[in-house]
């Protein structure tokens, strides 16, 4: 064993395979046991957080609606704007700490849970479980000249794949133009070019990745299966066969004492081969294609209890484990890693709960410094932006701080519509006996008439004359 600290992933499948070579089509024989019946779950889970989600509405909208042409993006009863990309990035690196995380502490555990390749592949494989049956009558189904009942088998199959690519192509065009006006003009053949495009875009998608190219995805497209050997440490809970328990591997007839014979726990069955959903061997080692799907878990302990042998011949454990020594939790790395996961959320909850609702930009007018109005007092011209940032409407009251005598000729109140941005334009004055300096910071302050929570401080500058002294 090596005393890197790192799990050497390398490639120990039987053949060496060719970067051309012709693919092996894996016919994965149906497992069942307490790590499927998690899968099941969280399967369904997140088919249906997926499906369920564009139809939810909050307040009457939406609830979920990422509005590209109007760049609004809905969330429940929060509205982001392009301005708020910072919230976006928090998260996407809050995700990837996760998924350090966890790989560290349990290998892919994403991978063979909650990834959409896999949720998707594992939903096309039960349809192709029903539709042409089991492992053995697949084999033989594929094996057999083309006849009707083929074609049938075959079509029924396609026709339920489509079916599934194009009710998930929907969905996610729905997340992006408001799902009841999709499904009515899809109902009447008034779609626009661009959801037409990205419909068919991702049905193809669908249909390919989990119908046709499947564990190819995992194999050969994924970035992460790459670098998981990086990741992996000694005490990472991984997928394992037990090379000391198994070995050396034989057949043997049930009652007969196989310690006697020198054999091992495993009997050779090649089960957990069948049900592995990328074709390997996990007695091999750890292995790259890996997925940790744990279908060669609960197919070996199926076989276990048959032979009357402990459980767990195949099963999470540790490289320290199987090797006999003790197993660490908490390594510097996963600490490590959880401390900034910890640090990161929390500064995401706190940024998302403190956003104030509303946005102000004051822009100062650069064509002309100041001017001397008709009552004689310096005057600098402005332009307010205001978004309104809720779903709600909103009036708001402006006022503004700097100098004694500085006075804001703005209107009582600023209305504005859920959403909605206001551009106002405005002046601010004062007799030049009351001016001090050149340039004087000021500030102005917007509040929300109906929501005095709602209101922002912004600083600008009041430009005049030199002070005559
Ligand atoms: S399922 Fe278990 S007993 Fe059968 S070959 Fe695999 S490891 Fe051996
Ligand atoms: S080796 Fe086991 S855990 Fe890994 S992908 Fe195959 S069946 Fe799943």
């Amino acid at each position: 064993m090596s005393n890197s600290n790192k799990i050497p992933v390398t490639d120990t499948s039987p053949n060496t395979i060719d970067l051309y070579q012709k693919r092996e089509k894996i016919y994965q024989r149906n497992a069942t046991g307490f790590f499927q019946t998690l899968r099941v779950i969280t399967i369904w889970v997140t088919l249906g957080a997926y499906f369920l989600g564009p139809w939810l509405t909050w307040n009457g909208r939406q609830a979920i609606l990422f509005d590209l042409p109007e760049r609004k993006f809905y969330i429940l009863g929060m509205t982001f704007w392009p301005q708020d990309f910072i919230l976006l990035s928090w998260l996407l690196i809050i995700a990837a700490f996760a998924l350090f995380f966890f790989t560290v502490l349990a290998g892919r555990l994403w991978c063979g849970y909650t990834c959409p390749q896999t949720v998707w592949t594992t939903f096309f494989m039960w349809i192709e479980h029903v539709t042409e049956g089991d492992r053995h009558q697949r084999i033989r189904l594929d094996a057999q000249p083309w006849s009707l009942k083929k074609v049938i088998k075959k079509s029924t199959k396609h026709f339920f794949w489509i079916l599934l690519s194009l009710f998930t192509a929907f969905t996610f065009v729905g997340y992006f133009v408001p799902v009841v006006e999709l499904l009515l003009d899809t109902a009447y053949f008034n779609l626009d070019a661009w959801p037409i495009f990205w419909l068919i875009f991702f049905t193809v998608a669908t249909y390919m990745n989990a119908g046709w190219l499947r564990e190819q995805v995992c194999i050969y497209m994924c970035p992460y299966a790459r670098f998981q050997g990086v990741m992996f440490d000694p005490d990472t809970l991984v997928v394992t066969y037990d090379t000391k328990r198994g070995d050396p591997r034989g057949k043997r007839k049930k009652k007969t004492d196989h310690q006697e014979q020198g054999l091992g726990d495993c009997i050779d069955c090649k089960l957990c081969v069948q049900v592995c959903p990328t074709g390997i061997d996990i007695r091999n080692g750890l292995q790259y294609e890996c997925i940790g799907c744990a279908a060669c878990i609960d197919a070996c302990d199926s076989v276990m209890d048959q032979m009357g042998y402990d459980r767990g011949l195949v099963r999470y454990s540790t490289e320290n484990a199987i090797d006999g020594k003790p197993s660490r939790l908490l390594r510097p790395r996963l600490v490590g890693y959880a401390i900034v996961l910890c640090v990161m959320v929390i500064g995401f909850i706190a940024i998302l709960f403190s956003r104030v609702p509303l946005e102000v930009d004051i822009i100062r007018d650069r064509n002309q410094l100041y001017r001397t109005n008709v009552e004689g007092h310096i005057e600098n011209v402005y332009t307010l932006k205001i978004i309104n940032k809720t779903q709600q409407p909103h009036s708001y009251k402006v006022s503004i701080s700097g100098p004694e005598g500085l006075i804001l000729d703005t209107p009582e109140s600023i209305s504005t519509l859920a959403g909605e941005l206001v551009v106002v334009p405005t002046t601010a004055h004062i007799h030049p006996s009351a001016l001090n300096a050149p340039n004087t910071n000021i500030y102005f302050y917007i509040e929300a008439i109906d929501d005095p929570s709602l209101h922002v401080k912004e600083e600008s500058r009041f430009l005049g004359p030199m002070p005559k002294r």
